[in-house]
């Protein structure tokens, strides 16, 4: 059952291409089913999240995370009354356009890109199905409906808001494509809104997780994070057998799942609470209002000390420090290297923009971007002859 303030597929902004309804989906369905048939997608599995994608089979990939993302996502939605399969969408396709080697690779090739526009995932999340995949015979893109494309477009500058909606089509109604609510400054759908908050709620956990998993980090560290400290000591007290040295990962695991749900709950609460105070009764009022999918006050000071412990203790660990700077090589340098030779952007399956508007840098851009982990080092290595990262 679909809450008043929900999107509803049959009520859809509809796509940038119109086509006739599927017999059996909701064009919601139908978008995360693109999704999850593109390439792009498939390629998350060999990304890095955090760690290095072959440091380890155990630790997250954006795939993963991406799954997690949706897990939590769905979730909250069905909790909430929201449409679960435009949650499900938009975590699946949030992470499309990230580059090989995490943030270290996106921060490379921003820097490639300074005079060339720059280059920011998010939009490129959205270049991806928008534009890169090529599957279809009338059009470029996975024609997604408009409510999925606003929610992969998490944040945007003015600048390259008017820019978007110098390219968006004309929709029914008159009011503006997906760039138009960072120049009228309103808010998504909250199933958009869900997906960032799931976002984030998967990734503080699994990478305490993951963290402590390769050793970087340790139990006792992260509980320095009063948040997690609480739930280590109530799991402690309530299933004693947890301080046996043989049962830590056991440990780990359920102040991590306490944590986790903590968090969906306090979530869930924050947001009936804000639905109600601002006596939102649909999507209009929902794009009106303030942030409604939001943390309460004080889990946002938890989550914030949280993050705040995991950018010190592992983000900018030296061991992680060290592989990303080396990233960081292998991107730029792939980067100058296809600038000046565009011709050896050559592999099969990897879409490039043919349109007139896209210069050589942008095209280099999507191409390193499109690339796994695993592709962008075989292919610097095969460009310079230096085998870095393995
Ligand atoms: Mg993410």
């Amino acid at each position: 059952m679909l809450a008043p303030y929900a999107c509803d597929p049959a009520l859809s902004r509809g796509r940038r291409h119109p086509q006739s309804a599927a017999p059996t989906r909701t064009e919601f369905q139908r978008d995360r089913d693109r999704i999850v048939h593109s390439s792009a997608f498939r390629r998350l599995v060999y990304k890095t999240q955090v760690f290095l994608n072959h440091e380890g089979d155990l630790f997250r990939t954006r795939m993963t995370h991406s799954l997690e993302v949706a897990q939590l996502g769905r979730s909250m939605a069905r909790t909430l009354g929201l449409n679960e399969d435009l949650v499900e969408a938009i975590a699946l396709a949030h992470d499309l356009g990230h580059t090989p080697f995490g943030h270290a690779g996106q921060d490379a090739l921003h820097d490639c890109m300074r005079d060339w526009g720059g280059f920011e995932h998010n939009l490129q999340s959205l270049r991806v199905v928008d534009r890169l995949e090529q599957r279809y015979p009338q059009y470029d893109g996975l024609n997604l409906c408009f409510e999925t494309r606003e929610g992969i477009l998490k944040h945007c500058s003015a600048a390259n808001a008017r820019a978007l909606e110098a390219q968006e089509p004309l929709y029914q109604d008159a009011q503006g494509g997906v760039g138009a609510r960072f120049l009228l400054r309103q808010q998504p759908s909250l199933e958009a809104q869900l997906c960032n908050l799931a976002d984030e709620i998967a990734y503080n956990a699994h990478d305490i997780d993951d963290g402590v998993r390769s050793g970087l980090i340790t139990l006792e560290q992260v509980q320095e994070v009063p948040l997690f400290a609480r739930f280590c000591d109530e799991a402690l007290h309530e299933q004693p057998q947890l301080g046996a040295v043989e049962n830590r990962k056991r440990w780990l695991y359920e102040a991590i799942r306490r944590m986790l749900s903590a968090q969906v709950y306090d979530v869930i609460a924050a947001t009936r609470a804000g639905i109600a105070a601002h006596h939102v009764h649909d999507v209009a009022g929902v794009r009106a209002a303030a942030p409604l999918v939001v943390f309460s006050a004080a889990m946002v000071e938890e989550a914030r000390v949280l993050k705040a412990f995991l950018l010190r203790a592992l983000y900018r660990h030296p061991n992680v420090v060290e592989k990303m700077d080396a990233a960081r090589v292998v991107v730029s340098e792939l980067f100058a290297l296809y600038v000046d030779a565009p011709e050896q952007m050559a592999a099969p399956g990897v879409a490039l923009d043919r349109s007139t508007d896209a210069g050589v840098q942008r095209r280099v851009a999507d191409y390193v971007a499109g690339m796994t982990d695993r592709f962008a080092l075989r292919e610097h290595e095969r460009l310079t002859g230096r085998r870095l990262l393995v």
